[in-house]
């Protein structure tokens, strides 16, 4: 069977940001559902997001361009999770039980295809059969989004005791060490202490050696 342009068109768009052995199975997955995906500017506040069709108006998904091949294949599979349970269930929660296990069985089978890093694979089973609504609420597998994206990334449960560190808005800690599932610091600038995530994300203040 052939494709049309439109296809072949849309084909070498998503081959652009997703793992090839997972291009003909989202297709598939889209394919007579009149959707409009778009990849656009990288938005703050979401990595990206469904809007169901009017009368006027086909569905649309719309996805962060810079997000690395594996998250974007991860989020694009927890957009079209809300298209079909759109499509099959109208108005229900939007991260209720229908859409939890049709983003699991998205995730499993592509985990199957080996369309994601072998390290990921545990951390995506997990998120879905916890049911996590999102990838930001998931610390583990944020992180290693992150770590994807850029590097560089540090997170203070990687720095040890008594090291010295900023945070984003400028002030300074020193690490003390654990507190239960917390990393207990002190505040150089105010002289409290605070606690912090173990995924929040610090650089490191390098002191002076001589
Ligand atoms: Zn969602």
């Amino acid at each position: 069977m052939g494709e049309s342009l439109h296809e072949k068109a849309f084909r070498e768009g998503i081959s652009r940001h997703i793992p090839s052995v997972a291009v003909d199975y989202v297709i598939n997955l889209l394919h007579g559902r009149g959707v409009e995906v778009k990849v656009v500017a990288d938005r703050k506040t979401k990595t990206g997001d469904f809007r169901p069709g009017t009368p006027y108006q086909q569905h649309r998904i719309s996805l962060n361009s810079s997000l690395s091949e594996p998250q974007f294949l991860f989020i694009f599979l927890h957009e079209i999770a809300h298209l079909v349970v759109w499509e099959n269930y109208g108005r229900v929660k939007p991260h209720g039980n229908e859409w939890k296990q049709q983003f699991q069985k998205y995730v499993e089978d592509c985990v199957a295809l080996g369309a994601f890093p072998k390290e990921l694979e545990e951390p995506m089973l997990k998120h879905v059969r916890k049911g996590y609504a999102s990838t930001a609420s998931d610390p583990d597998l944020y992180r290693r989004f992150l770590q994807l994206s850029n590097k560089s990334v540090l997170f203070v449960d990687e720095l040890q005791s008594g090291e010295q560190f900023t945070v984003g808005d400028g002030r300074a800690f020193q690490k003390i060490g654990k507190l239960r599932k917390r990393i207990k610091c002190y505040c150089l600038n105010d002289r409290k202490h605070y606690l912090f995530q173990p995924n929040a994300e610090v650089r490191r203040l390098e002191s002076e050696k001589n």
